[in-house]
């Protein structure tokens, strides 16, 4: 079927909206969507789309849910915000009681804030004001990182994106410099090597005394390279912290509400961080808010330090909407058996995403939970693999070499088949890839 321009792609929109990382000189194309229900999203052409992304980690029930919109209408009745200075409301408690029992339980101490990146900066401003607070030194500010890794897009998370991939070309000196190690290369599945953690605990102990904390996703990098390594490296990572007397911070916006398998994918390893954010499927792609939690010794050493409180205190902390649909999609996931649920899209992946490893353009295919990733040799050609995507009822959106799915949990057997098969199918079209050579 043959996509109708007029009603699929906006003028103005392409002359004057700023879509995430396009050109405005030559934008890659942007289909119109006017309704989005359970595993699909409906094109303005009434064409619908089978969702691999889960609109990038977020809608982890699928969209339009009649019990998530309930709570909207419910909170949106009382009232939609109020300031969290001098002010609270029962949807930040009982959110904040939920996820205690669901985080690590050395956390104690919850921060709302606004988005993803916006949790990144504000961990970091934790990291740093704690670090400083406990050892009176005033050089404890730095951060230690793993390259590949993606923390969002504001200027301190930008700062620990991976050097070459993420964004610091574009700002040059305008970036704080940090401390990277490689990636770990160790994958997950794989049998461990102790050598590939030296890396790490040589640079943090040279580096001690400049480092406030070690920042990294654990067990899946994502936008960074859709890369799944091995939990020992968060069992060292959590030694060297300690030894070295710096802070590890777990940025699990990605990984979080079950993505991995887990609840949250520190539980691959055993391990707590002393600080982890959490965002995305937090508010089941619904409103943008996120969480910074963190133990008790760090919210205390902050309050016992220069400044007595912790220096961030956003607008919108602790909306209401936001609380009480996040509120909703907790109880949704504590009301399923998210572990059988996970695990069963999980074998459906691996089985499905076999025929890919045999592609001539395929350098490898990997499922964790519910990700599927497929590594090309060549990048995608974006706007040509999504029109094909498309054209079949299907939406997946890759970058650089990797076509990855990782479907709302609702998407059922047949929807998922047809996902994978037709990923596959359109990865084989040669004008789909971009040859570099
Ligand atoms: N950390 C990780 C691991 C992420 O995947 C993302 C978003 N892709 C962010 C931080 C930033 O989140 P946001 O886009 O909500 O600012």
């Amino acid at each position: 079927m043959n996509l109708n321009h007029d009603i699929l792609h906006d003028d103005w929109d392409r002359e004057h909206l700023w879509h995430p990382y396009t050109s405005t000189i030559d934008p890659l194309p942007t289909y119109k969507v006017d309704g989005a229900e359970g595993a699909l999203i409906r094109l303005a052409d009434g064409r619908e789309l089978i969702d691999g992304m889960s609109s990038w980690w977020c809608a982890i029930h699928g969209y339009n849910h009649p019990v998530i919109n309930r709570a909207v209408e419910e909170q949106l009745s009382k009232m939609s915000h109020v300031m969290f200075g001098g002010l609270t409301h029962e949807p930040a408690i009982e959110l904040g009681k939920m996820l205690l029992e669901v985080a690590p339980p050395s956390m104690n101490n919850i921060f709302y804030a606004d988005s993803g990146s916006v949790a990144v900066e504000v961990a970091m401003k934790m990291a740093v004001q704690a670090a400083i607070a406990r050892s009176g030194s005033h050089r404890k500010t730095n951060f230690v990182t793993i390259r590949s890794g993606y923390h969002g897009d504001t200027w301190n998370a930008m700062s620990v994106c991976d050097p070459v991939t993420g964004m610091h070309g574009a700002f040059g000196s305008a970036l704080p410099i940090r401390f990277f190690v490689g990636q770990p290369s160790v994958k997950f599945g794989e049998e461990w090597n102790p050598a590939t953690i030296e890396e790490l605990e040589k640079t943090v102990k040279e580096h001690r005394d400049e480092l406030a904390a070690l920042i990294l996703e654990p067990i899946v990098q994502g936008a960074g390279g859709m890369y799944f390594y091995h939990p020992q490296y968060l069992r060292e990572a959590r030694r060297i912290c300690d030894e070295n007397g710096i802070y590890l911070i777990f940025d699990e916006i990605a990984t979080g509400f079950w993505r991995t398998g887990k609840m949250f994918a520190w539980e691959h390893a055993g391990v707590e961080p002393d600080i982890m954010c959490i965002g995305k499927g937090l508010t089941a792609g619904y409103l943008t808010m996120s969480a910074v939690m963190t133990n008790r010794e760090v919210a205390d050493t902050i309050s016992r330090g220069e400044a007595g409180v912790l220096m961030h205190g956003p607008t919108f902390m602790g909306n209401p909407l936001a609380c009480a649909i996040a509120v909703a999609s907790l109880r949704l996931l504590n009301s399923q058996d998210m572990a059988a649920r996970v695990a069963h899209i999980e074998a459906q992946l691996r089985r499905l995403l076999q025929p890919a490893a045999e592609l001539d353009c395929v350098k490898e295919v990997r499922v964790l939970g519910s990700i599927g990733v497929v590594e090309l040799k060549d990048p995608v050609n974006m706007a040509e693999f999504q029109r094909h995507c498309v054209e079949a009822g299907v939406w997946i959106r890759p970058f650089g070499r990797l076509a990855y799915v990782m479907p709302p949990y609702v998407i059922t057997d047949s929807q998922l088949e047809r996902l994978t098969t037709e990923m596959i199918r359109i990865l084989s079209l040669p004008q789909c890839l971009t040859k570099k050579h």
